[in-house]
């Protein structure tokens, strides 16, 4: 059950942004923040299905999908906005990388439409999609039932974290529950490597291969002029990230290299649209979980103590906290 869990959910804390006019209808599944003209954020929302954060950006004669969310729903929302705001055709739509929640909908675009990632992360779809179909054909019902029933039975304040925390579960298990019915894997047919160039009349467009960071290959997609980052996976914002499919090494040499970028604006896997601080703070979150692990390593304590250490305090307000643990599990059982 290694992709139990995997990237979980996420959430919004940012108003929608007034890109469609009054009497249109707004996507349900993502709020949409307008980056510039034709740039945009497609940011999960606490019962959206999206659950992953996604990108658009049109550099004059293609639009480009940055990540295809975990429902082709929600993919197909996609689709009807770049036709309501009359940008340019979808030629291109990069997964960042392998896991459920960025890939899943990219069977709701045309076959014309090409579909980039890494050539590693291609692979990698290629095994684990059925193990992990399989998977949440068993576990998606059963959580999904568990959770329903908590907002079902719910009587507390719904505006409090908690709710909200049902209602992402929720969201998530539901879409897992039905994975296995209706998802045809479609796998990357284009590769990236180093760095691919989509520009057009409109813009300039980078596609970066990272390598290892959050998973075995990572993608981000760089607009140089505008300083607007996507970043995938590498960077959470305002939530506890996923280390578990991690190069914990990678990652940070990447997440400093990334800071060095002429970044204003970074859209995250997770969380809300962050500046550049976001980057920093992700990788502070990392050597936090190492310097923590080495340190229950370094007083003799066990494995199973790991469930009795609290969250930093500067951590604390974060969302997707049940990763902290395993988080820690993680990096624990690399430490020396
Ligand atoms: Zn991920």
């Amino acid at each position: 059950m290694k992709h139990a869990f995997l990237c979980l959910l996420f959430l919004p804390l940012m108003a929608s942004s007034p890109v469609l006019k009054q009497g249109e209808m707004s996507p349900v599944n993502f709020d949409v923040i307008t980056l510039g003209d034709g740039i945009y954020a497609c940011i999960n929302t606490f019962e959206g299905k999206a659950i992953c954060n996604a990108g658009i950006v049109d550099n004059g004669e293609s639009t480009i999908i940055f990540d295809t969310f975990l429902s082709p729903e929600a993919a197909e929302e996609l689709i009807q906005l770049v036709s309501r705001l009359k940008l340019s055709p979808i030629r291109f739509v990069v997964n960042s990388h392998c896991h459920n929640d960025h890939v899943r909908g990219n069977q709701s675009f045309s076959p014309e439409v090409k579909i980039l990632s890494t050539r590693r992360t291609a692979e990698l779809m290629e095994r684990d999609e059925p193990i992990s179909i399989a998977a949440e054909k068993i576990y998606g019902p059963v959580q999904y039932a568990y959770f329903d029933s908590l907002r079902g039975t719910y009587k507390g304040d719904t505006t409090a974290r908690e709710y909200q925390i049902i209602k992402m579960n929720r969201a998530y298990f539901e879409e897992l529950s039905k994975s296995h019915e209706r998802i045809r894997s479609r796998i990357p047919d284009t590769f990236v490597a180093k760095e691919h160039s989509i520009d057009g009349s409109r813009r300039r467009v980078r596609l970066q291969d990272k390598g290892k960071g959050h998973t075995e290959s990572d993608l981000i997609m760089y607009l140089p002029d505008e300083g607007v980052v996507f970043a995938g996976d590498l960077v959470f914002h305002k939530c506890h990230p996923y280390l578990g499919d991690g190069d914990l090494d990678g990652w940070k040499s990447i997440l400093s290299e990334m800071a060095l970028m002429n970044v204003k604006t970074v859209v995250p896997g997770h969380g809300p649209v962050g500046g550049i601080e976001s980057i920093a703070e992700m990788k502070s979150y990392i050597d936090s979980i190492e310097v923590i692990a080495r340190q229950l390593k370094h007083d003799g304590r066990r494995r199973q103590d790991i469930k009795t250490v609290p969250i930093p305090e500067k951590f604390k307000d974060w969302w997707m906290e049940d990763f902290f643990q395993g988080n820690v599990e993680f990096a624990y059982d690399k430490a020396e």
